[in-house]
């Protein structure tokens, strides 16, 4: 079963197993999901189903910038200090229709209350043609982290379930990015197998194209049962971790996160 949706704009700090203890950022609605993939593994479930579950309101730049330094304030005040903020949630962070200023907000915050975190995003790389959303990134987040675990269209649509114009557009998105951290979730469903020799030989072809920009590569599976209807199966370690070595023989830094 998915998990819940995140309740709140702001979430934690929570230990997170990639990133230590995490404060987390919703800069999306708080009762539905809202994002431009759907993907197989989702821990929300899958888009469609989400999309009726809710309104979509999303909070404005000014709401959000008023909560990050009511709760920053809090927090230092009680001595909880996060090492990391991640801008996530419910969805795709980058659709939030100010996500330039939310950014900034959060950034400046982040400098007078917290300033030895680090500002990282998880982020699907759909809208990195949008210049706002490409400043953002490369003006404000110490660490974004794009999601790049395929090798073919073929893959990316059946994983997503989009179009495969995706595909193209999320590596046009890279090429403009000066730098950044890959995810690579690994899964095997009887739609798409990601970790298949097919697939993991053209994901190490983008690596390697994209191989002065990558700051990390961070090889995972899925740790949360996502919607009953994908049959998700998890990738073992033993697998994660040849797959991770092909990555490193590129010269790239490797993480692999296992149960
Ligand atoms: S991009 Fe993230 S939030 Fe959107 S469907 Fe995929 S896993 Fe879920």
């Amino acid at each position: 079963m998915p998990i819940p949706l995140q309740e709140g704009w702001l979430y934690g700090p929570v230990d997170s197993r990639r990133y230590g203890r995490s404060l987390g950022v919703n800069p999306l609605p708080v009762d539905r999901k809202l994002c431009s993939l759907d993907c197989l593994y989702c821990q929300y479930g899958f888009t469609r189903t989400q999309e009726v579950a809710g309104r979509a309101e999303v909070p404005s730049a000014q709401e959000l910038k008023i909560a990050f330094r009511e709760e920053f304030e809090r927090l230092a005040k009680a001595d909880d200090i996060p090492d990391r903020i991640t801008v996530a949630g419910n969805g795709e962070p980058t659709l939030h229709p100010d996500f330039f200023s939310m950014s900034q907000s959060l950034a400046e915050a982040r400098d007078d209350f917290f300033p030895g975190a680090t500002l990282g995003l998880l982020c699907n790389g759909m809208h990195l043609h949008k210049p706002d959303v490409l400043e953002a990134i490369q003006t404000w987040y110490d660490e974004p982290a794009i999601k790049m675990e395929w090798g073919t269209p073929e893959c990316f649509a059946s994983l997503y379930q989009v179009s495969p114009k995706g595909y193209d557009r999320v590596l046009a998105g890279l090429e403009a990015l000066d730098s950044f951290v890959v995810q690579a979730l690994f899964v095997k469903t009887p739609a798409v197998d990601n970790s298949s020799d097919l697939e993991v030989a053209g994901w190490l072809k983008h690596l390697d194209h994209f191989k002065e920009k990558i700051r990390n590569v961070e090889v995972y599976s899925i740790d949360r049962p996502p919607a009953d209807a994908a049959k998700a199966e998890i990738v073992g370690k033993e697998r994660l971790e040849e797959i991770a070595q092909q990555a490193m023989d590129l010269g790239l830094n490797v993480e692999v996160f296992t149960r």
